[in-house]
C-alpha cells in the first residue's frame, strides 16, 4: 500500500514535527507511548505529550512493517494498529514504535 501524505494532527491541529498540545487525544505519553490524556503509568510527573510526525501514531509504522487489516474485516483495508500495539515497543528517544 502507498504511504499516506503527512497531515496536521486531527485532534489539536499541530503540524508535523511539532509537539502535540495539552489535552490532545492523539498525543502519546513520551514515556511509554500510551495515550497521553489517560496515561496512568507511574511516570512521576514526567508525562508529556509526544512529538507529532504527521501521521496518527502507529500508522506509519504499520506501513513500514506491512501490518494491514484485510479488506473484508470490519475496519476495511488499512493500517493494523491493533497488531502493531501487540508486537511493538515504544522508543522514548525517537517517540515512535519499533518491532524487534
Ligand atoms: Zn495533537
Ligand atoms: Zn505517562
Amino acid at each position: 500500500m502507498e504511504y499516506p501524505k503527512p497531515r496536521k494532527c486531527g485532534s489539536c491541529g499541530v503540524l508535523p514535527a511539532q509537539r502535540h498540545q495539552e489535552g490532545c487525544d492523539w498525543a502519546r505519553c513520551t514515556q511509554d507511548g500510551s495515550q497521553y490524556w489517560v496515561c496512568d503509568g507511574d511516570h512521576k510527573g514526567k508525562c508529556e505529550p509526544c512529538m507529532y510526525w504527521g501521521y496518527y501514531h502507529g500508522e506509519l509504522e504499520c506501513y513500514e512493517y506491512g501490518l494491514f487489516t484485510e479488506k473484508d474485516s470490519i475496519w476495511g483495508e488499512g493500517p493494523d494498529l491493533n497488531a502493531l500495539a501487540v508486537k511493538s515497543t515504544w522508543s522514548k528517544k525517537d517517540q515512535r514504535y519499533y518491532i524487534g
